[in-house]
């Protein structure tokens, strides 16, 4: 097999081998990925996962890199990133249909633009919407899940699929959809409403957003909450604000952010949530689980 030449010569953008993942997460660590594609349109896609099932390849997909921490070793196989070709607005009246790589805060603002409201809470959420759809992601009490309509994948038999809303769940930050397939487009059900008061609430939880988050790379929320218990405050009250591994560290601002202080590797974050995680055992008896995806191998 050569994966250049067989798969290489298909793809617009061709492969890059190699490729830094800390280019492409939001914690800006992580080794490299053997094969990183970008395909340029949904039959790129569709041929990148014939080919990971003709030759046995490991497929990992990703989106904005924001909920991800890539282990320094980095990610063997093919790694496919859902980015600016699948990414689209088309609003009808009642909703909208939209590609897996549109950014979140644009879509909302999009959404507003034309006057269907709802999707206030995802602004300044900066992964692409398929990543949320994925993850459950939400603020402010909203929640992309509970705007489903239906869900398109390329699935693992590289079949195109339409999951409607019947077939999906979703939970406090997870969703059935993992396994299921690569997400290329989704349509959401939105009600027509006043464009100036949602882009007000938007501006507003911009604002908070900026209030409460710190500046420096992260991957957000760094654990799950427990019912009725923050884990930042969880993490706050055991006194590990500012606690400190290589470049990693607690945020003094949000105890739930992990962030790089400029020279963290991923080793040193992997090193810091266990850390905190094992306190928060020792002093409160709880198991505090990650709300990151792990992914790669150690180096
Ligand atoms: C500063 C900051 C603030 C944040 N605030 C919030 C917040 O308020 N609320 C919140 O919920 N999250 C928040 N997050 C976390 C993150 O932005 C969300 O989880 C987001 O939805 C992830 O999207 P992504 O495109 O970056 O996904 P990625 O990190 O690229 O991937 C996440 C998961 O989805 C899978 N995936 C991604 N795209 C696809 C696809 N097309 N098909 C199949 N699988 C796919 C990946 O394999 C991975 O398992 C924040 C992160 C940061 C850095």
């Amino acid at each position: 097999m050569n994966i250049d030449r067989e798969l290489g010569q298909k793809l617009k953008e061709g492969i890059r081998k190699n490729e830094p993942m800390s280019r492409h997460t939001s914690w800006q660590v992580g080794g490299p990925a053997d094969y990183y594609l970008c395909p340029a349109d949904l039959s790129e896609l569709v041929e990148i996962v014939r080919f990971s099932n003709k030759y046995n390849l490991p497929l990992y997909v990703f989106g904005n890199g924001t909920n991800l921490l890539v282990l320094d070793g980095g990610i063997r196989g093919l790694v496919v990133n859902i980015g600016s070709s699948f990414s689209y607005v088309n609003c009808e009246q009642n909703g909208l249909t939209a590609g897996a790589g549109t950014p979140m805060t644009y879509l909302a603002r999009t959404a507003a633009e034309q006057g269907l409201v709802g999707l206030e809470f995802a602004v300044g959420i900066p992964g692409s919407l398929g990543g949320a759809v994925i993850m459950n992601a939400g603020s402010f009490g909203g929640y992309i899940g509970e705007k489903v309509r239906a869900v398109k994948l390329v699935s693992p038999g590289a079949e195109l699929i339409t999951m409607e809303r019947n077939e999906l769940s979703f939970s406090y930050r997870t969703s059935n959809l993992p396994g299921k397939g690569v997400i290329f487009e989704i349509v959401l059900d939105l009600k027509p409403g006043d464009s100036v008061e949602s882009m007000k609430l938007m501006d507003y939880f911009l604002s908070e957003r900026s209030r409460r988050h710190p500046d420096l790379p992260s991957a957000g929320s760094v654990f799950r909450n427990i019912p009725d218990q923050p884990a930042g405050k969880i993490i706050e009250e055991i006194g590990c604000k500012g606690m400190r591994i290589g470049g990693a560290e607690v945020s003094c601002k949000h105890a739930n952010f992990i962030v790089n202080t400029g020279t963290a590797t991923a080793a040193d974050i992997l090193s810091l949530i266990e850390a905190v995680r094992q306190k928060v055992k020792d002093e409160y008896n709880l198991d505090l689980q990650p709300e990151v995806k792990i992914v790669g191998e150690e180096r």
